[in-house]
């Protein structure tokens, strides 16, 4: 193995990026960083029957929108390429005839009607699929029951197709120690004899995933929980090609949780929460699947609550950047038990980093939502000081709009009504006095501005208090918004005065 961290995302490109892939994108990111090692994503495409258009592109556009980018992929190139495995098919097919040479791996010739026969033939109450094991491979067409001549012809026949399989020996004990768990063992008996090597000639992932770690010379494989059955043949593919000293030491990642057992799109569609990253558009549905990006998420917050469904650094922190994860991560504070996903605590996550985030780092992204409704957004620096007004008011980025809708356009509506309830004649000569008075204040400041308010309401009796309301609905249209007389500061002295005489002209007809 070599000396430096290697560690690899290797997402199969049929679909959108859900929570469970991120999450292991950056466990094996942080990992790498941590170690002054390398991130390497490689694409294993190899079933056909899978393949996605698009799926690949949309998996590095969330990489990049999360910016967890790779030191080697595809697009990033790398020493040990090339990095899609359908790019790789011609590597593979020595490995798998290696094996045959030595015992431990053989071709199979048996047609899908045969393999049906064979499923429904030796089903049992407690078996209701069996499957191409110890106990039925004898009775199969395959190199261990035809005479090396009746193979060679079969293999040299274009019409026969054959796949190359594992021979799983027989009550075996396979262990290996998982980083999280500790030793695993499984007893062979029970897994089946896994084609490796298919008939259009392309690798299975078994095959292809041993090969490609040991090609690339992966240290660390880091991968969901759903991977562990498929272990014992990893591991008996390492002893036989290349050495179990040379096998990366594997970590399999505890599930993300849902309502009932592993996080779904079901989940999402019945609670109306993301499971994905971004949008992803399914080219064959056409149907639109939400992610996190597009609702609104800042990928500081995104990356934070992943982070945590699953691991924690042993304090009550909660709010960690991506800098300070590289240096507290470890894969020792991994729970092996599932992890549960709270979109209310995903929501709090963002909350707190919307708080957390300046007007500098949020203002593309604020000027991008208010530009998708048609929002013109002024200078940056007025966009940067309302950002910096109504940014704790928001939860998620796209309450940006209606957060700071009134801040660039005079409303439509005034609640009025809620003016009338409590309104006199003293209320309306207050304000009429007070736009005279705006004309001719010489600093604009929400402290200028407040302090003379409250001059003319002591002047004139009136308690402050019963006046705020009515100067915010006037200034905002409703009963929202950050501090009022900072609102004004910000409007500026031309569109402050000209919303009070709008709503007092309203307020007479
Ligand atoms: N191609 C597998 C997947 O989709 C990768 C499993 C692994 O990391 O070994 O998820």
């Amino acid at each position: 193995m070599s000396d430096t961290v290697r560690v690899r995302f290797a997402p199969s490109p049929t679909g959108g990026l859900h929570l469970g892939g991120i999450r292991t994108v950056l466990y094996n990111y942080l990992f790498a960083k941590q170690n002054n090692g390398k991130f390497i994503v490689r694409i294993e495409d190899t079933d056909q029957t899978r393949f996605v258009a698009g799926a690949e592109e949309y998996i590095f556009n969330c990489l990049k929108w999360i910016g967890l980018e790779p030191d080697e992929s595809p697009i990033h190139g790398g020493n040990y390429g090339p990095y899609r495995q359908s790019e790789r098919k011609e590597i593979y097919k020595k490995y798998a005839e290696q094996l045959i040479k030595d015992g431990f791996a053989y071709y199979a010739f048996d047609t899908p009607v045969e393999l049906e026969k064979m499923r429904h033939d030796f089903k049992t109450e407690h078996n209701p699929s069996q499957q191409y094991d110890h106990n039925v491979r004898m009775k199969m067409c395959n190199s261990l029951t035809l005479s090396a001549d009746e193979v060679n012809k079969l293999l040299s026949n274009k019409e026969v197709k054959s796949v190359i399989r594992i021979k799983m020996p027989e009550k075996k004990i396979v262990s290996f120690t998982d980083l999280i768990r500790g030793e695993i063992s499984f007893d062979t008996s029970v897994v089946d004899d896994k084609v490796l090597l298919k008939a259009d000639g392309m690798p299975t992932y078994h095959l292809a995933v041993v090969v490609d770690d040991y090609l690339m010379k992966i240290t660390h494989a880091f991968r969901g929980e759903e991977w562990l059955p498929s272990a014992p043949v990893h591991v008996l593919l390492w002893k036989y090609l290349f050495g179990l000293d040379q096998m990366p030491q594997w970590a399999h990642l505890p599930l993300i949780l849902g309502s009932s057992g592993k996080l779904s799109k079901r989940d999402g569609l019945k609670y109306g929460f993301p499971v994905l990253a971004m949008n992803w558009l399914d080219p064959k549905t056409g149907v639109m699947a939400n992610g996190f990006k597009e609702l609104g998420f800042v990928p500081e917050a995104f990356i934070n609550f992943l982070a945590l469904l699953g691991w924690n650094d042993g304090t009550e922190q909660e709010i960690f950047s991506l800098e300070e994860l590289i240096e507290k991560f470890s894969i020792e504070r991994i729970h092996a038990a599932g992890a549960k996903f709270d979109y209310e605590k995903a929501k709090w996550f963002n909350h707190e980093w919307l708080k957390k985030l300046t007007a500098t780092d949020l203002k593309e992204k604020v000027a991008a939502i208010l530009s998708a409704q048609s929002i013109e957004t002024k200078d940056n620096s007025y966009l940067c000081n309302v950002i910096d007004l109504v940014k704790d008011r928001c939860i998620l980025l796209t309450d940006f709009y209606e957060q700071s809708l009134f801040f660039f356009k005079t409303p439509e509506q005034f609640d009025t009504e809620s003016i009338l309830s409590k309104w006199d004649e003293s209320k309306k000569e207050f304000f009429i006095d007070w736009q005279i008075q705006l004309m001719n204040l010489p600093t604009w400041t929400s402290s200028a501005l407040e302090s003379n308010f409250k001059e003319l309401a002591q002047q004139k009796n009136i308690k402050q208090g019963d006046l705020l309301l009515p100067l915010r609905i006037m200034l905002v249209g409703r009963k929202f918004g950050p501090p009022v007389f900072q609102i004004a500061e910000l409007l500026e002295k031309k569109e402050t005065i000209s919303r009070i005489k709008t709503v007092l002209a309203n307020l007479n007809s």
